[in-house]
């Protein structure tokens, strides 16, 4: 099956009746870059870049991220990158930030770089200077809850943008917390793109922990997860901007269709998926799946949706 997905490499990511759907590569190495390439992603939806930090003992300095992004955005010219700032969630969080300073606790995720100016204009300095000319780069913010912060965000890029004298990149915001699926409408008025983090949506949604293994990729296929994706992708095309889903379920068997159904314009997925979701896509049909998600849609457990969608035939072995 491997070799059945691999034949298709070099054609298009097309359902059957022509709808093009984006296919793109989460990567945090340039390995991962050369790999998702060579497997004909057209480009990289998500550069997680914090996963070098881990390790540390503090903020990691511009030299640092620029010394980790340079050979990754090497990769990559002329290809759509989406970089993504830091993100340090209850799952991802270096020795500096897992106690807090003088016992007080510090916050997560986007307050936590927002509380830290300083280490986030580096961050947006680095990724700046470090994108060879000919990048077609954006920058995307994780765990965002309200334009609030997202203006912080952008405050901080234009600075460092202006410092550098060129155009800040395009910036797009993660809808992969509640209260984003809630101003979805806001933020894609003041945002280039919106790009839904399945892995933490899910689990926000469904109010499970994200180290539960109950958090799998499948049950992005809730109907109450669904429900939230269809209202981000609705907001973001009132607005013309692109979604993507960047998170586990975008390769997914049952939700790819579902995906599909409801409008996603791009996936991103890891190197090692890219052949099998370009496979399993090409033999969709768009109107069937925009049906299956509508009654997905209805449904009230996972188990319901899955049933609906094996009994489609929509699943590809
Ligand atoms: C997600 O939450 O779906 C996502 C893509 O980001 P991460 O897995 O890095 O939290
Ligand atoms: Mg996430």
């Amino acid at each position: 099956l491997r070799n059945s997905y691999r034949r298709e490499r070099n054609l298009p990511c097309r359902t059957l009746d022509g709808h093009e759907v984006g296919l793109r590569a989460n990567v945090a190495t340039p390995a991962d870059a050369r790999a998702g390439l060579e497997a004909g992603a057209d480009g990289v939806g998500l550069l997680r870049t914090e996963l070098p930090f881990l390790e540390s003992t503090r903020w990691p300095t511009e030299l640092r991220h620029s010394t980790m992004l340079t050979p990754i955005l090497r990769e990559l010219t002329g290809r759509p990158v989406t970089v993504r700032t830091l993100d340090f969630a209850d799952d991802k969080l270096p020795p500096f930030l897992a106690a807090g300073r003088q016992g007080e606790r510090l916050g997560r995720g986007l307050p936590l770089m927002l509380a830290e100016p300083a280490a986030f204009a580096d961050q947006f300095r680095a990724i700046l200077s470090a994108a060879p000319v000919g990048t077609d780069l954006r920058i995307m913010i994780p765990m965002v809850a309200s334009t609030g912060e997202l203006r912080a965000c952008r405050k901080l890029l234009n600075s460092a943008a202006e410092a550098l004298g060129i155009e800040p990149p395009p910036l797009g915001v993660m809808i992969e917390l509640v209260e984003a699926v809630e101003r979805a409408g806001e933020l894609a008025a003041e945002s280039a793109f919106l790009s839904i983090g399945s892995n933490d949506l899910t689990c926000q949604v469904l109010e499970l922990d994200r180290r539960d293994p109950a958090a799998a990729p499948e049950m992005a296929a809730h109907p109450f997860v669904l429900a939230a994706i269809a209202r981000t992708v609705e907001a973001a095309h009132r607005h013309r901007r692109q979604v993507s889903v960047c998170g586990d379920a975008a390769a997914h068997p049952t939700v790819i269709p579902l995906l599909v159904g409801l409008g996603i314009d791009v996936l991103s997925v890891a190197p090692a998926r890219v052949d099998e979701v370009r496979y399993r896509i090409r033999r969709l049909r768009r109107d069937e799946c925009t049906r299956l998600a509508a009654e997905a849609l209805e449904c009230h457990t996972v188990q319901q949706v899955g049933q609906l969608v094996w009994a489609r035939n929509q699943t590809i072995g």
